[in-house]
């Protein structure tokens, strides 16, 4: 896509005592920073305290005329105990959680609008937004072989996502907006109050193309490594390629993985399914990726939907391989079979085709894992839960759908 879309969003600070003059910026992997709550706001913006650092945290404290070490509570009420409304904050004075309120602010916590469970224990939640949009956030429990439980949280970036890939229930359901960094947040603490156990693991793999909305994702990163105490190699970012992107995640040096959402081994193939690949040709993807592995030695790994009698032939395999050992070793294939959702044209591909395009992918020495199907009884494939409900959506087409010409160049 010649030309990229993200929104610039911004949080406001309009009250005398909450106003204060300095650019706050939030260190983001010890490089880069990434500027957080500033003076030049928009008022009618929310002033939501999620997501914020402790440093902000204690400033904010600091601004409504209580000492700093207020602020270092409200971090440990926010991020530690969970507590969801300001008025729930008893460790603080009363007059100071009134000020607080008085002046706007909110602890920024949606409510669930809806939870699924499947067979095997992963449970897909609508989160309903202030606006009154739906997201899906997905917690997918599994057992290792000590007995003890790690909790991914599958979380959205986006309300929809522009990019129309042409297997996926998100895409289908169109695009409305993008997600703030207290919303991506917010998706991993209800997760985590439903399952009763923290989260172990963060992939950026829900509705939405994260690269659209890198300016949040990266706040929410900070906040899910910094505030909430996951581990950066716990956390995956997952792209279909927005030119220009890539480049600019590998400088901030993050300690996460890369996920590249292949889908295809040649540029042909890959327009078909993918149709924003036109704007972003295969092999400036895969020097992309080779520059990211250099500049951050974290491994890239390649999601690749296996689509029967698409892209799932023992050739497409062989050209894969062909593909990734041109470009330098430490990749990984992740495949992920088929999801059907209502509508689709695609059907899942029979086991033996998985099993003969992991073994084809193995024998040429590429590492391999095959994503197990999780909760397909769950309206497993992203979007798909969404889009039930979207069917009596809660708003009318015009107002979800925000204008295309809104949206802005990635630099
Ligand atoms: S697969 Fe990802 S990038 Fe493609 S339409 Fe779906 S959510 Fe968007």
């Amino acid at each position: 896509m010649a030309r990229m879309s993200v929104f610039h969003h911004a949080c406001t600070v309009p009250l005398a005592r909450a106003i204060h003059a300095r650019a706050m910026s939030v260190a983001c992997s010890g490089t880069a920073t990434v500027t957080a709550p500033s003076l030049n706001k928009k008022k009618e913006d929310p002033q939501v305290l999620l997501g914020m650092s402790e440093q902000d945290l204690q400033q904010l404290a600091l601004d409504f005329g209580q000492q700093s070490y207020r602020g270092k509570q409200l971090h440990h009420l926010l991020y530690k105990r969970k507590v969801k409304e300001i008025q729930d904050f008893s460790h603080l004075p009363l007059a100071f959680r009134n000020e607080l309120q008085d002046a706007g602010w909110r602890v920024g916590r949606s409510s669930v609008h809806k939870a699924v469970t499947a067979a095997d224990g992963t449970v897909k939640l609508l989160v309903k937004l202030e606006d009154n949009r739906l997201v899906e956030t997905v917690g997918i429990p599994v057992k290792d072989d000590k007995g003890s439980v790690r909790l991914t949280a599958c979380v959205s970036s986006q309300v929809g996502c522009p990019l129309r890939c042409s297997f996926c229930a998100t895409g289908k359901g169109g695009f409305s907006r993008n997600l703030k960094k207290h919303e991506i947040v917010e998706q991993v603490l209800a997760i985590e109050e439903l399952f009763k156990q923290r989260v172990t693991n963060v992939v950026f793999m829900g509705m939405g193309e994260p690269m659209l909305n890198m300016k949040e994702v990266l706040e929410a990163h900070r906040c899910l490594n910094k505030d909430i105490q996951i581990g950066q190699r716990m956390i995956t970012i997952s792209t279909v390629g927005v030119p220009n992107t890539i480049k600019k995640l590998a400088s901030y040096k993050l300690q996460s993985t890369l996920a590249i959402s292949l889908h295809a081994p040649n540029q042909k193939l890959r327009e078909k399914i993918v149709p924003s690949a036109k704007s972003y040709p295969l092999d400036a993807i895969m020097k992309d990726c080779r520059d990211y592995f250099h500049e951050t030695s974290r491994r890239v790994s390649f999601e690749y939907t296996l689509l029967a009698g698409v892209n799932d032939a023992v050739e497409h395999a062989k050209e894969l391989a062909e593909l990734l050992l041109k470009w330098g070793p430490g990749y990984h294939v992740n495949l992920i079979p088929y999801n059907p959702i209502e509508g689709s044209e695609y059907k899942r591909p029979y086991k033996k085709s998985v099993l003969a395009f992991s073994t084809a992918l193995e024998s040429r020495k590429i590492t391999v894992s095959v994503r197990q199907t999780r909760g397909l009884d769950a309206s497993a494939a992203c979007g798909q839960l969404r889009n039930e409900f979207q069917k009596t959506p809660l708003l009318s087409g015009a107002e979800d759908q925000q204008s295309q010409s809104e949206l802005l160049v990635v630099a």
